[in-house]
């Protein structure tokens, strides 16, 4: 089955985040882009993937809990988890590796906790768009210590890729990457060679409700399950890419 995805969304838990991507209506957003599998990914937490989760099951969508992580580099990489227990396993691990600087709203950003009803429960007081002291390097097998998979984000981004942030894309246990529905595939190949025959993703890194992406790229794989769609993304079963 053809499975049109987006992997890497943010909510109004993200600062940058708007306040309108609240769990219900960016998971609604989805169904209506005609979207069947989508990933929830803040920066740095997991916190509104429990709300956002619930309402997708509702929808009948497969939801992937994750976080966009910050690693010590300041490069993103994208974490998606089989189970919100999982992610939120890997958040209490992250939570006590970022640097203990509160949020001004003022000037970052809200950042929201929601329940499946689009109420607000709560804030996060630590700013989260800082880096962690999680190395690059490691990021790989510390997601699938925790049953899960992880991507470069936007490594055709000139900031907070790998590649602005290592200044190449050395091979870093990653096994898919993400670039921009902009970014040039066949020029990126040449310039790094390490993306040769991987799965390339391409994600809407959405903000805002209008920025998800409509159905377009998709993985055609035997069902949309998230533990299958994780061992596609980790290249553990076959899988046709189309982006
Ligand atoms: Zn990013
Ligand atoms: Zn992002």
């Amino acid at each position: 089955m053809k499975i049109y995805y987006d992997f890497h969304i943010h909510s109004c838990l993200s600062p940058c985040g708007d306040s309108e991507m609240t769990p219900n209506n960016l998971v609604n957003m989805a169904q209506l882009a005609g979207l069947s599998a989508i990933a929830l990914t803040d920066h740095n937490t997991c916190g509104n993937c429990a709300a956002a989760a619930s309402v997708a099951k509702e929808l009948g969508i497969t939801f992937l809990p994750g976080m966009e992580l910050c690693t010590a580099e300041e490069a993103h990489v994208v974490c998606l988890f089989p189970s919100v227990e999982a992610a939120e396993r890997f958040e209490q691990h992250v939570a006590p590796l970022l640097p203990p600087i509160p949020n001004r709203p003022d000037i970052f950003g809200d950042q929201l906790l929601c329940d499946a009803e689009d109420r607000v429960i709560g804030t996060r007081d630590i700013l989260l768009t800082t880096a962690s002291s999680i190395s690059v390097d490691s990021v790989a097998t510390l997601a699938r210590s925790f049953g899960g998979v992880a991507f470069p984000a936007h490594i055709d981004r000139p900031s907070y890729s790998v590649t602005a942030s290592l200044g190449d894309l050395p091979p870093l246990g990653f096994a898919a990457v993400e670039i921009t529905a902009s970014g040039d595939v066949e020029t990126l190949k040449t310039q790094y060679p390490e993306i040769q025959g991987k799965p390339l993703l391409q994600n809407s890194d959405a903000h805002r409700l209008e920025d998800i992406q409509d159905a377009g790229p998709f993985l055609e794989l035997p069902d949309a399950a998230p533990e299958t769609i994780l061992a596609a993304l980790r290249g553990e079963i076959p899988c046709i890419w189309q982006r």
